[in-house]
């Protein structure tokens, strides 16, 4: 599958995972680290974006590639695990992140103002090249950035090196992001931080992108602004009816009740309207709660058997088959579908000349 800017820009469902991977790629104790912390866990160093390709031209040719580079940060993407409660009510949440801001005691210049030397490892050029003998009449040549200047080409000495900052011209600070969560925000929505990236002198910085990750939730689904829940209902309650107490999202108990006469079947799908989700940015507007029934029958053997005809007497009329002498009676059995899909595979190699027959498709699928 290919996919162009506009396209990520458009599907959340993607772009989350393409943050992800970013995620997964650059840092995989992240993920994990960030589930069990939470948002403290953010704090934890980097917040990494992923590498670009730039960053790897940078590393092989150090302050050279630095120079063609875009103006901008990098934007740190970060996803936040949110509950379908918050996504209801709206909520707002802290996030604590470290981040590198410009070093305030030497404005972002690293060490006494016109104390820059040129670098003596490198002879200002911001690489250092090492040729290795490879074996008899070959030669490598590689070209690495300079360590002592970090690709510069110029550094401080020790003395003129500003104290606070190490001479990196950035020092590592806290910061704490409000994350405003809308009521009816979904999955996979972004929130944008512009700016609040790393600071690097010279740079404007990049932004900070929450994108949200909605936790699963133990009664609804949610479908867009619809909300779907599953309900058992006993057999009596399906033939006989019932009311039944639903909590929703913000606290609230809804009564349902069936209509006098009515019979809800297996897998009956029922809804009330505006009890889903908001919609964003028109809260007072909800989707529906969507309601599948599901009937519990029965153990077996729940009526004494000379009860039966009573409960028969009630119930619909059966329909009678007609028995002749051509009927070949039959043992209805308990299926076991495991056994049964290693019968119909064996089959097929076995009669391999006719190649897979339509049920043994089925049995599979
Ligand atoms: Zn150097
Ligand atoms: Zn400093």
């Amino acid at each position: 599958m290919y996919l162009t800017g506009l396209e990520i820009l458009g599907d959340y469902k993607t772009f989350k995972l393409i943050s992800q991977a970013y995620e997964v790629l650059s840092d995989p104790k992240k993920r994990d680290l960030y589930d069990q912390g939470g948002e403290q866990a953010i704090k934890e160093g980097g917040m990494n974006s992923g590498s670009s390709p730039m960053d790897i031209f940078d590393m092989f040719f150090g302050g050279g590639g630095r120079m063609q580079r875009e103006r901008r940060g990098k934007n740190v993407v970060h996803q936040l695990g949110v509950t379908l409660e918050e996504m209801y009510n709206g909520s707002t949440r802290k996030l604590g992140l470290q981040k590198n801001v410009i070093c305030e005691k030497c404005d972002g210049y690293g060490g006494k103002k016109g104390a820059l030397e040129k670098c003596s490892a490198c002879k200002g050029r911001g690489v250092q090249i090492r040729v290795q003998q490879l074996g008899p009449g070959m030669i490598q040549q590689i070209q690495s950035m300079c360590s002592d200047c970090q690709g510069q080409g110029e550094k401080f000495s020790a003395k003129d090196r500003c104290k606070n900052c190490n001479g990196l011209k950035v020092e590592r600070k806290k910061k704490i992001l409000e994350v405003h969560i809308d009521k009816g925000m979904k999955d996979g929505q972004k929130i944008v931080f512009h700016g609040e990236g790393d600071q690097e002198p010279g740079l404007e910085p990049g932004d900070v992108i929450i994108v949200l990750d909605q936790k699963e939730h133990p009664v609804f689904q949610r479908r867009d602004s619809d909300l779907i829940m599953k309900m058992d209902i006993k057999l009596v309650e399906a033939l006989c009816g019932f009311s039944k107490a639903i909590q929703t999202l913000d606290n609230r108990t809804l009564l349902i009740s069936t209509r006098p006469g009515e019979v809800i079947k297996h897998n009956d799908i029922k809804c009330v309207q505006n009890e889903g989700m908001p919609l964003h940015r028109d809260p007072y507007e909800k989707g529906q709660l969507i309601i599948q029934f599901q009937v519990e029958f029965p153990e077996k053997h729940w009526l004494p058997e000379h009860l039966m005809f009573q409960l028969e007497r009630l119930l619909p009329p059966r329909e009678e088959v007609m028995m002749s002498d051509d009927m070949e009676e039959v043992d209805l059995c308990e299926v076991d579908l495991n056994s049964q899909q290693k019968h119909h595979s064996r089959e097929v190699y076995e009669e391999d000349d006719d190649g897979p027959r339509g049920g043994v498709q089925c049995q599979t699928h």
